[in-house]
């Protein structure tokens, strides 16, 4: 298959910095941005079929931030519901293979940059992004026969897109609840972000959503059976040698080899000690406030600066890569409501700030308690008047009784 840039693993990686970039799409700058994998029946899917809803890539104007919906439709006489997060985090893979072209996050969050030289050398449609895409799912997946893809630029219709995806990825992170650690006899792995954070090793439990986002225990147990030596494989548990960082032997084991060395204890519920590695796709960050002895959250979306000073892009700078940061950890937002939640930490009771959005989002999941002790944007701004905020509601890290 001939593309007019070149494709293959050599560019996972491959950063598309601000001097460089033609234009993007997604990102902090863009509010309508979605991708979405789905299984159909093969009689609905027409294989090759790639339709750009919108302007396309030479059609807008270099330097731009534009919205994005992606829909790749997949089908195959043995596909199975089950898999589709497994095909949409492919997505993000498969369009690193494009010379030029760098994507990030995912779900809603998506990002995705087109550098200048790729532009020059013919990338000037989203047609070929979509070849790229037709040619390597069946490729590299046997089990998919027929695949489709569009691409929506038109923001209203992006818009449109958003709440079916949007019902999607919450009717599959419900499936893990009331799945526990103990009963299950294996956790999963993923190094698919290993391309931007080499030592990076994401660890997935029933209680531990991937750092994504994207991907739950259910969606790591698909993959590793689907394609045994790709990027998601099981991971034994082994002994548990901390029951309250929660530290497994053979997650241990895995971790060390798997980071090449560069981690060898994982902390699966903690900021503190060895904590998980964060690789650059996190839909959010846990950062420990030393002032308060307390834990805040900041996610993705959030525009301003933290209650730290610090905005987003500025902390993730911070700990990502693939480093074990101590006192951060990137997370799925979904973690939060984990009852194994920062159980080493003291989980919720340890929370101190979050923005007001993703508050309101986990009200369900918030005991009644602790919900009004914990301060958004609105109540601080900085320190100062967080601590004076945490005073007034009688916090527990203000008295240390959060464990
Ligand atoms: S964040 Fe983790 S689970 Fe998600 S793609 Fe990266 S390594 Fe895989």
């Amino acid at each position: 298959m001939k593309f007019n840039v070149e494709v293959g693993p050599q560019f996972e990686g491959e950063r598309v910095r601000k001097d460089d970039l033609y234009i993007e799409f997604g990102g902090p700058k863009v509010g309508a941005k979605v991708e979405l994998a789905t299984i159909k029946k093969m009689d609905e899917v027409e294989h090759g079929k790639i339709t750009i809803i919108g302007p396309d890539i030479g059609d807008l104007a270099e330097g731009g931030s534009y919205p994005l919906g992606v829909q790749v439709e997949v089908a195959g006489p043995e596909l199975d519901k089950d898999m589709e997060p497994v095909f949409e985090r492919r997505i993000h893979q498969y369009c690193n293979y494009i010379e030029g072209f760098m994507h990030s996050a995912q779900r809603n969050d998506v990002w995705i940059r087109i550098s200048k030289d790729a532009v020059k050398k013919g990338l000037t449609s989203l047609e070929e992004v979509g070849k790229v895409l037709v040619y390597l799912y069946p490729s590299e997946l046997p089990i998919i026969e027929k695949v489709a893809v569009t691409f929506i630029t038109d923001s209203k219709k992006v818009e449109e897109f958003l709440p079916s995806a949007l019902t999607v990825y919450k009717e599959r992170d419900e499936r893990v609840k009331g799945l526990t650690e103990e009963v299950v006899d294996e956790f999963y792995g993923c190094t698919l972000c290993q391309s931007f954070a080499p030592t990076h090793v994401c660890i997935i439990t029933p209680e531990r959503v991937s750092l994504c986002g994207a991907v739950n225990w259910f969606d790591g147990r698909a993959a590793s059976k689907i394609d045994p030596y790709g990027p998601q494989f099981v991971v034994e548990k082994g002994e548990l040698l901390d029951a309250n960082t929660t530290i497994y032997s053979k997650v241990n084991e895995v971790v060390a080899e798997k980071s090449m060395g560069a981690s060898s204890v994982f902390c699966l519920h903690s900021v503190f000690g060895n904590p998980h590695t964060s690789c650059g796709c996190f839909e959010s960050i846990a950062f420990y406030i030393p002032e308060v002895d307390g834990v805040g959250i900041l996610t993705r979306d959030f525009s301003g600066e933290s209650v730290n000073g610090s905005p987003f892009s500025t902390m993730a700078g911070e700990l990502s890569g693939g480093k074990q940061v101590e006192g951060y950890i990137g997370m799925g937002v979904e973690y939060l409501r984990s009852p194994k939640f920062l159980k080493g930490d003291g989980g919720l009771r340890r929370v101190v700030w979050m923005p007001k959005v993703v508050k309101e989002r986990m009200k369900d999941s918030i005991s009644p308690e602790m919900f009004d002790k914990i301060a958004t944007e609105e109540h601080a701004k900085n320190i100062d008047e967080l601590t004076e905020f945490l005073n007034k509601v009688k916090h527990p890290v203000m008295s240390g009784e959060f464990s």
